[in-house]
């Protein structure tokens, strides 16, 4: 189906068992009180929706939403399906962490619908997942997967870091070689930032992270591995088995719409942006989606584009937008083409392994 002709839905569980150090998402510790209050808001906001569009992506995302506990998921779902139309193979995903204790909870959401799991892995170590503040093992992330695969759910992705304090080369190939041989599907991998506020951002100077040159190394194994066992790159931080790439995350990449449902969640809605703020009492007690601004614009559509390893058509940016590329970009896309940044393909420019590593300044180049 075509994702210009219907919508997705995001929905924000602001909840967590605990903050990781790192961490710059709007979670929170709540008890079942609050929890039900969110759940009210979430379904009172749901029922604005329009019943004319088909929707055919939701996602759990958060915080943990496994947090928010099986019946409120499944209240949710419920809500949805009465009161809207699903397309067929409607995508709905679940992000969770790894837990010893997740079947029963997986069996009751795939039996609404749930059937694709995200797992927030990071790494299999321990020194690694202990320096992230991480709670889970290598144990919990195995019993995930198979808790999600007993379950009947087969559509797992897991995240995974780059950049970890103490990660070498010989650990992230060992992290990924575990999911390899696990045959999960679809792998997400994110390069740490340091955020401010956070307390990896207090406690900098301690951690010992590796340098820009071995983040760019491990990087260069993290796609020359991945693709090699088909687990193929299809955007600059994302890797899937055909067929299992996201179809929710490509909504953003392309910019077709979805609703974002919660404190801090973002919409693209008939090409304007909006959100809420990180505030879980003003959105139960008094919601107002914040004007973000014009979406699906120009820029967007080279910064997003460019982002997929399929690349950013020239005839579809001239198309959609009435103009391409002046002479004076042309001559910088020939200049980085010429350096191995980009590569150009027929109609396509794309960027190589090197350019993704240097994305941002070759994108504002491009502006
Ligand atoms: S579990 Fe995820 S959302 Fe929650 S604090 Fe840790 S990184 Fe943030």
């Amino acid at each position: 189906m075509n994702q210009n002709n219907t919508t997705g839905i995001y929905i924000h569980i602001p909840f967590c068992k605990s903050k990781c150090p790192y961490c710059d998402f709007y979670s929170m510790r709540a008890d079942n009180e609050l929890k039900d209050r969110y759940l009210s808001a979430v379904i009172d906001e749901l029922a604005t929706f329009d019943n004319v569009k088909i929707y055919d992506t939701i996602y759990f995302g958060g915080g943990t939403p496994t947090e928010f506990g099986a019946d409120r998921i499944v209240r949710v779902l419920n809500f949805i399906r009465e009161n809207y139309k699903l397309a067929e193979n409607t995508e709905i995903t679940l992000e969770c962490n790894p837990q010893s204790d997740l079947l029963d909870l997986f069996s009751e959401v795939m039996a609404t619908g749930v059937n694709r799991i995200s797992i927030g892995c990071q790494s299999i170590h321990d020194n690694e997942l202990k320096s992230l503040g991480r709670l889970a093992k290598i144990n919990d992330i195995e019993k995930a997967i198979n808790d999600a695969r007993k379950a009947g759910i087969f559509n797992i992705s897991v995240d995974l870091m780059l950049g970890i304090p103490h990660q070498t080369k010989e650990s992230l190939l060992k992290s990924l070689q575990f999911f390899i041989d696990k045959k999960i599907p679809h792998i997400s991998c994110y390069m740490l930032q340091i955020e401010e506020g956070t307390i990896f951002q207090k406690r900098i100077n301690r951690l010992s992270l590796p340098d820009e040159n071995s983040v760019s190394e491990l990087y260069e194994i993290l796609t020359n591995t991945l693709n090699h066992a088909g687990v193929n790159q299809y955007e600059i931080s994302n890797f899937a088995v055909k067929g299992f790439e996201s179809k929710h995350n490509l909504r953003y990449w392309n910019l077709t719409d979805y609703y974002g449902i919660g404190p801090s969640a973002h919409s693209l809605i008939n090409n304007s942006r909006y959100y809420y703020e990180r505030d879980i009492e003003k959105y139960i007690t008094a919601r107002k989606k914040i004007y973000d601004g014009n979406g699906n614009t120009y820029d967007e559509y080279i910064i997003l584009q460019l982002r997929l390893t399929n690349g950013l058509s020239l005839t579809k940016l001239k198309e959609n937008y009435g103009f391409a590329f002046a002479k004076k970009k042309l001559t910088v896309i020939e200049n980085y083409v010429k350096a191995g940044y980009l590569i150009e393909e027929n109609d396509n420019i794309k960027l190589t392994t090197k350019g993704m590593l240097a994305s941002n300044r070759i994108i504002a180049d491009l502006l």
